[in-house]
């Protein structure tokens, strides 16, 4: 068994030491260092607790290695362990390899890929499910925040579509609006179709904004201030299933900022009628629909912006 085992192993080397050979090592240009990050980054140091930029980062996003770039850990696998130092429970597969530190107590971990000293990690200290805590030195580390979405839809549906699209598009942040039908029956309704009441859709604005410049909140809150969100069945003299006020959302996020909205103008003594629905598809509406009011050079008769939030 020894045997066979040896046997392997010379195997193996001779493999290695043959790709070693035929590939040749790539130079790999590596970050310039400061004295404090050689420190601990090539001499194994540890900054000290609580002082590191990442102890308390809670953002979204990516930590690589500050030497060689390669990522290392994702910000979900990051919590408070209250030791002074970022604590994973979880490291990206195949990023950090594990030695038997100089004090030959502790496990060492290094960034695989250039070698660079990390922290150490620990094992069975009941943290989290996974039982494992690697205590990271923030200066052996970059973070890279996740890119956020930055164009956003949104849709909203209350009363005559001419007048919701004539608040929406000249809002700040908004890159454009197009009036349609929304949560019907029937595909490609038409406006006579919708207009019976029959199809089912709602007239609804889609309302396509950047995200850095504003936000869904915002979008929510022009929505609440510019119509009757307490109208069952229609909108002002618009009476009909088509006018009835509904949200539709297009994510989690969306929704849960919507029921929030919702909740506060409930906490407000509002009775909300406005329905809150996934987002099925969205049929434009035909083109002299489209920025009616832009068209026509009039403003609403029943939007009228309120102030409310
Ligand atoms: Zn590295």
């Amino acid at each position: 068994m020894k045997a066979t085992y040896t046997f392997m192993l010379t195997g193996m080397l001779l493999l290695f030491t043959q790709t070693a050979c035929t590939q040749p090592k790539k130079t790999m240009k590596y970050n310039p260092l400061t004295p404090e990050e050689q420190a601990v980054i090539l001499n194994k140091g540890t900054e000290r607790p609580f002082t590191g930029e990442y102890v308390d980062n809670k953002a979204t996003g990516t930590y690589i290695c500050r030497q060689c770039d390669a990522p290392l850990y994702h910000s979900e696998d990051k919590f408070d362990s209250h030791c002074g130092w970022p604590s994973f429970d979880d490291e990206i597969p195949g990023a950090v390899n594990r030695h038997t530190d100089a004090d030959g107590r502790r496990t060492e971990i290094t960034c695989k890929n250039c070698g660079a000293h990390l922290g150490h990690v620990f094992l069975g200290e009941g943290f989290t499910e996974k039982n494992t805590r690697h205590c990271v030195n923030s200066i052996s580390m970059k973070f890279i925040p996740a890119t956020k979405k930055v164009i956003e839809k949104a849709y909203f549906a209350s009363g005559c579509f001419w007048g919701t699209e004539y608040h929406f598009m000249k809002a700040k942040g908004v890159i454009s609006t197009t009036v349609g039908y929304m949560g019907g029956h029937t595909t490609s309704p038409t406006y006579k179709e919708v207009c019976t009441g029959e199809t089912g859709h709602a007239e609804t604005t889609e309302v396509v904004f950047d995200a850095t410049k504003t936000s869904y909140e915002d979008m929510l809150k022009l929505y609440f201030e510019t119509h009757d969100f307490t109208q069952v069945g229609g909108q002002g003299p618009d009476i009909g299933d088509q006018y009835r006020s509904v949200i539709f959302y297009t994510s989690d996020e969306q929704k849960s900022l919507a029921e929030k909205y919702i909740a506060i103008l409930t906490e407000k003594g509002y009775k909300v009628a406005t329905l809150l629905e996934k987002a099925p598809v969205f049929w434009a509406a035909e083109d002299y629909h489209q920025e009616y009011y832009d068209k026509k050079q009039g403003s609403p008769y029943c939007h009228i912006y309120r102030k409310i939030f």
